[in-house]
């Protein structure tokens, strides 16, 4: 199923620009792995080059759309770019490749720390000052405390989905906060649900309770 919720444009104008380090790279090539709009998305833009890219990118991914890329790939039959086949076998379950290639071969169960009871998250080796990422993983249904992140937090779902915030994140599904934002996911319960989480700066909470991925 294509996602429904998108890589935003800022983002995918910086992985073109080559401005992005590792972990926003892996984060990028994951949901790419698992989104044939953005695939298209980002050809638009290499296809652009560098100087044209800030003046038209607005216009060039406001023409991509979920029916114009499935038109296309019936029409032309095309396969998919080396970077967009998803289902590489890692130490939890089937994760994109770009994912898959920077997990350790072992995750020990004491590396899996506690966010609130029923949700676990691990933190990845890409990593860096400026950006933590993460593995999330609901174990039970499961509801965050409201929260807020100073900075922009970008969530991708692997397995599984949550609600959020009056929208609904399923697999592929890009959801993207900033520090206007108080967000209070919940996870969905009858699944293990899974996602990569990029994170920079500090989290306030909103309301008394746990510290959500603290
Ligand atoms: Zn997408």
């Amino acid at each position: 199923m294509t996602p429904a919720h998108h890589l935003p444009e800022e983002l995918m104008l910086a992985y073109a620009a080559g401005l992005l380090g590792r972990a926003g790279s892996v984060f990028v090539e994951s949901h790419l792995a698992l989104c044939p709009v953005c695939r298209v998305r980002l050809a638009l833009l290499e296809d652009l080059g560098g100087s044209l890219i800030e003046r038209e990118a607005g216009s060039v991914l406001s023409r991509v759309t979920v029916e114009s890329v499935l038109a296309a790939s019936e029409r032309d039959g095309a396969p998919a770019p080396p970077h967009a086949r998803a289902g590489h076998r890692c130490p939890i379950m089937d994760v994109p490749r770009p994912l898959a290639r920077v997990l350790p071969e072992a995750m020990a169960a004491e590396a899996w720390q506690v966010d609130v009871d029923g949700l676990l998250y691990y933190t990845l080796d890409v990593s860096d000052e400026q950006c933590s990422v993460r593995l999330l993983r609901a174990t039970k249904a499961v509801v965050e405390p409201l929260h807020v992140h100073e900075g922009i937090e970008t969530v991708l779902v692997l397995h599984g989905g949550f609600a959020a915030e009056g929208d609904r994140y399923d697999r592929g599904d890009v959801a993207v906060w900033d520090e206007s934002v108080q967000h209070s996911p919940a996870f969905d319960a009858g699944t293990l649900c899974l996602c990569m989480i990029t994170i920079p700066g500090a989290i306030r909470v909103a309301a008394d309770g746990p510290r959500p991925h603290d």
